[in-house]
């Protein structure tokens, strides 16, 4: 059966897919949002300015960060991040440790003068929303592989939709168990 919307790889303009074409506004177009919740662990050393040790301070902070990152779901069915903004939740200090009090008094708030020697990054959550850029309703998908890898696969307007070989986002399992689309565990 051909398919009268189908729209050729050859006509694609930036950002269009072939594999999309939605049956609302005739997009071919996916916009993404991924939301990361980071816990970042930084290191820091304040050196000594007055001569009396090397280091005056060392601290260990603990920042959770939430990141949003916007960009589009490509042909090849990975999305791009094209911009990303970061925004500070909070910040705790786990560890300090004074060597030169004088400078340490002195210096302690200059944000300036701490020098990280350390940033380890760990990712707690991540959340990816899809939607049809020209009339923004989302779209549900799941995914080739498990843990959120491999491939993006469309529930809406998808030419290559298989349900039951697509392993969904957690946050539909609830909605497509009710439609019988999940693949039997045994
Ligand atoms: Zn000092
Ligand atoms: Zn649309």
């Amino acid at each position: 059966m051909i398919d009268e919307d189908e729209v050729s790889e050859n006509d694609l303009e930036e950002n269009q897919v072939s594999f999309f074409k939605c049956k609302k506004c005739g997009s071919c177009t996916l916009r993404t949002t991924n939301i990361l919740d980071l816990i970042e662990t930084i290191q820091q050393r304040l050196p000594c300015s007055c001569g009396e040790e090397e280091d005056a301070a060392y601290r260990t902070e603990q920042i959770r960060v939430q990141v949003e990152e916007t960009g589009y779901l490509l042909e090849n069915r990975h999305f791009t991040v094209e911009d990303s903004e970061r925004e500070e939740l909070d910040r705790d200090t786990l560890d300090e440790d004074i060597i030169c009090e004088k400078c340490y008094r002195k210096y302690k708030d200059r944000s300036d003068l701490w020098e990280v020697t350390k940033n380890c990054s760990e990712e707690e959550e991540s959340n990816l929303t899809i939607r049809c850029d020209g009339c923004d309703h989302e779209i549900e998908f799941g995914y080739s592989h498990l843990y959120k890898q491999g491939r993006i696969f469309l529930e809406k307007d998808d030419r290559n939709f298989k349900p039951r070989k697509t392993l969904l986002d957690p946050k539909y399992v609830e909605k497509w168990k009710k439609r019988g689309w999940l693949r039997p565990t045994k």
